[in-house]
């Protein structure tokens, strides 16, 4: 056996007609920027997040950091970031000067813990900004509710939970903005580096899409300063064409998932618990287990791939040391990097894989 974590070659084997004529198509065009290409993976991706706008963009880092910019935050501004993220949710507060405050999490849903943003916001809080993390919505309930009370502003960090609902509502739709990744992993993924930033706001929307162009309101005239962030026409397209299997896939990954979860369900592995207000779309499937970093050499000796999201909270980063944290200060996010274990996933996993490695788990343990 070889259980790869993603495999992304099965995807394009599957659909290598419809992404091969995809790229053609921008070859035979030139169409490399600036492009049809891009206005209309833009149309397409807004329809499916149930927001008025989408604006491509360079990566999911760059999503972030545009919105951010946008936001005209000054120094001393402060931003709640949850600290069992990737840290690209703190990078993008830090690049405008404004400080990532750190809040731990919820211990069954990994989300950013209500009560805890209650208890960090000060009178210098300008934005909360949730990462729904592993593919599941954080609780916008409650975080809508302490937005609206206190005046903030919420930023979506939701590259991780392409289609991902709560409420009903698909994740990129709740707040000022939302950043989305298209790196090749993620559930909707590029061949190369892309992001995108989904809204309501159609003047915003059009603020971004002069910021990502060097400020340009039309060529060579510069009414602001900006940068180069665009999306390029070959991922747009390859977007594009993926993105109309992009449900079949999240549901695909929710049946894996369900069927990790009940071939687990006698096993010292806790699985993923689901928030029943949304319907997650598994971008990672995360297992607390003991042992983890030897069941983990373990199961690549027997040809299962599995991953830690994220062995290191931001709150213990060294590039996060001025903000001054220790060990302690985070007790559920820090249990979590200690005994988190992602298993494969992906939407052309088999069952006999997920078979296999549940059984190569249940094996170490009855060594
Ligand atoms: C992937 C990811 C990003 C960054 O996306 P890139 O496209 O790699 O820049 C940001 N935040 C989270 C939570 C992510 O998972």
């Amino acid at each position: 056996m070889d259980i790869q974590f993603v495999d992304l070659r099965k995807q394009y084997a599957r659909y290598r007609a419809e992404i091969d004529a995809a790229i053609s198509r921008v070859i035979g065009n030139t169409s490399f920027v600036e492009c049809g290409e891009i206005e209309s993976f833009e149309r397409d991706f807004a329809k499916f997040c149930g927001t008025s706008q989408a604006v491509a963009v360079s990566n999911g880092m760059d999503a972030l950091m545009l919105i951010f910019e946008s936001l005209g935050l000054t120094p001393g501004d402060e931003v709640i970031v949850p600290t069992n993220s990737f840290i690209a949710t703190a990078l993008a507060p830090s690049s405008v000067g404004a400080k990532p405050v750190l809040v731990d999490c919820d211990p069954r849903t990994y989300n950013l813990d209500p009560a805890k943003v209650e208890a960090a916001v000060t009178p210098r809080t300008k934005v909360i900004c949730p990462t729904h993390l592993y593919g599941q919505a954080a609780d916008m309930d409650a975080i809508l509710k302490i937005a609206a009370e206190r005046r903030l502003t919420v930023v979506e960090d939701a590259c991780q939970a392409h289609g991902a609902t709560f409420g009903g509502r698909r994740v990129g739709s709740f707040g000022y903005a939302a950043a989305f990744s298209f790196f090749p992993g993620k559930n909707l993924g590029a061949y190369g580096h892309a992001g995108a930033i989904t809204t309501n706001d159609g003047a915003l929307a059009e603020r971004l899409r002069r910021m990502r162009i060097f400020g340009q309101t039309e060529k060579y005239v510069h009414p602001t300063k900006g940068r180069n962030a665009r999306m390029d026409g070959l991922q747009a397209a390859i977007l594009g064409a993926k993105l109309p299997h992009l449900d079949e896939w999240n549901a695909r990954r929710r049946q894996l998932a369900a069927l990790y979860t009940d071939l687990l369900s006698s096993h010292p592995a806790a699985t993923p618990f689901v928030d029943p207000r949304g319907e997650p779309v598994f971008h990672v499937y995360a297992v607390q287990v003991e042992r983890r970093d030897e069941l983990m050499a373990y199961m690549k000796s027997h040809g299962v791939a599995c991953n830690i999201h994220y062995p290191i909270p931001i709150h213990l980063q060294q590039a996060y040391a001025e903000l001054g944290h220790s060990r302690g200060d985070f007790p559920e996010a820090e249990r979590l990097s200690d005994c988190l274990l992602s298993l494969p996933m992906y939407p052309e996993l088999e069952e006999a894989e997920v078979g296999y490695v549940v059984k190569t788990l249940a094996d170490f343990y009855r060594r």
